[in-house]
């Protein structure tokens, strides 16, 4: 339902509960949240409002300067702590937040478990973990390529790799992604409002395109895997 990022030299936990406090107007059933610390993905997550997800975190600080975020409207599988967002893969390597709906989950997920892979939600999400540690090589950015190639349905989704904390690969079909454009830090969002206490500067993503984004700069590709100019898109309106 609600989408976040953040990357730059502030400690992004706050970032991302602000953003997403700023989305609540959409309604949700769960939150979380995944930042990577000394090359640890950790992922913390709760069925209920935002405050039971900060409740959770509270006495914890968290360094990292890059992470995601997601509030969720549950299509598969009930409101729980296990089928919130961020989901990870069986290594815990790489952490995925998605709105939408996966169509071919079912097929994909019975694959997967053939391959070896555990399940542990209930999700359609769940598989896109699964799918990127799949086909990963060293590369974020062509296995998440790879995983889109194989999915059908509506996605707007955000993925952080242990491995790479300093960028995140966004990539959206028939939801909306927007990145917001910092000095010197960068967000995504799925919608304009969690942006504006930080920037109003924007690249509205476009079906099939995708972005990776890092605290410096923003490149995006369409879905031939062609390079993109991006307009700036300046947000008018007020907050
Ligand atoms: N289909 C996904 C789920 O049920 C994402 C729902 C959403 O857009 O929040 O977990």
């Amino acid at each position: 339902c609600g989408i976040v990022g953040y990357l730059g030299p502030r400690r992004a936990v706050p970032v991302l509960l602000d953003g997403l406090a700023k989305l609540e107007y959409r309604g949700y059933d769960s939150a979380g949240i995944a930042v990577v610390e000394d090359g640890v993905l950790q992922v913390h997550k709760r069925a209920g409002r935002l405050a039971a997800l900060e409740e959770n975190l509270q006495g914890r600080s968290f360094g990292a300067c890059t992470g995601i975020g997601h509030t969720r409207w549950a299509t598969h599988g009930r409101p729980s702590d296990g089928n919130a967002h961020p989901h990870t893969d069986c290594t815990g390597r790489f952490a995925v937040v998605h709105n939408g709906i996966i169509e071919n989950y079912l097929g994909l997920r019975e694959w997967l478990i053939e391959q070896g892979h555990t399940f542990r939600s209930e999700t359609d999400t769940e598989v896109l973990p699964h799918l990127i540690e799949h086909f990963y090589r060293g590369d974020l950015v062509q296995a998440v390529r790879r995983a889109v190639e194989r999915i059908n349905g509506s996605y707007a989704m955000v993925v952080l790799a242990a491995a790479e904390p300093d960028r995140l690969v966004a990539v959206r079909q028939d939801s909306p992604l927007v990145v917001g454009l910092g000095e010197g830090e960068n967000f995504l969002a799925s919608d304009i409002p969690a942006l504006l206490n930080y920037t109003r500067r924007t690249h509205i993503l476009a079906d099939g395109e995708m972005a990776v984004v890092t605290a410096g700069g923003v490149q995006v590709w369409d879905s031939r895997g062609e390079p993109v100019e991006k307009p700036v898109f300046q947000v008018k309106w007020a907050a």
